[in-house]
């Protein structure tokens, strides 16, 4: 058996805009008391802007409840399109000639999104195996297993070569775990300056043509 290079991969803010189809729900719901919604992309510094923004908005903490909601709703997860040049560099990456670089998701959303997610992913990633593809289950959430602690933990089961996440949090979890992390840019990633230096600044895409190089480096030197 081969040695495998194993690329590990965040799906929501690294495969998908999942904020995308959370804030037009907002939007759409804010519409209905005559509220226009005024957040940006640009104003996500973080993962509680849209609630914090409705709630300063509509001062009714029953009525904003539904946007914490809607981040574990599969209908409206399963709206969000996919970032193109991500998917496709993951793709490239799983497909390199030789076919010992695997591809997998580990995400942290819950284990009832498993099935809308699979949906997903067969639409815009039909490449990706779905055994490939890692939620935590009910007994893990139960047993209060966080979602950064189930992705490193992921990471150290699949021998991890490299994770890709946009949490700031999760990067950190996953790096003292001693996990090569790269940090996508996001808004809600960019507060920390100290984390400046491990940032892809530019698209996931931009990524694909460094990360080639070195992938068939690293496939060639292990079938010398
Ligand atoms: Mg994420």
């Amino acid at each position: 058996m081969p040695e495998v290079f194993t690329i590990l991969s965040d799906l929501d803010g690294v495969q998908a805009p999942t904020h995308e189809p959370v804030m037009i729900e907002t939007a759409r719901r804010l519409a209905t008391r005559n509220y226009n919604c005024p957040i940006q992309y640009s104003d996500l510094t973080s993962w509680h802007t849209i609630y914090r923004t409705s709630l300063a908005m509509t001062q009714d903490r029953e009525f904003t409840q539904w946007v914490n909601q809607s981040w574990f709703d599969p209908n409206i997860l399963i709206q969000s399109r996919p970032y193109t040049g991500a998917l496709l560099a993951l793709r490239t990456m799983n497909n390199i000639k030789g076919g010992i670089v695997e591809v997998h998701t580990v995400t942290s959303r819950i284990p009832a999104l498993k099935e809308s997610t699979l949906v997903w992913q067969q639409k815009h990633a039909p490449w990706h195996m779905p055994n490939r593809l890692h939620l935590r289950s009910e007994q893990e959430v139960d047993g209060g297993l966080t979602g950064d602690q189930f992705k490193a933990n992921a990471a150290r089961n699949l021998r991890a070569n490299v994770f890709f996440e946009d949490n700031p949090d999760t990067w950190k979890c996953l790096v003292e775990a001693g996990i090569p992390t790269v940090l996508i840019a996001q808004p809600w990633n960019f507060t920390q300056e100290e984390l400046d230096p491990y940032r892809c600044v530019n698209s996931f895409a931009s990524f694909i043509i460094p990360s080639l190089v070195l992938l068939r480096n690293w496939c060639h030197s292990k079938k010398a």
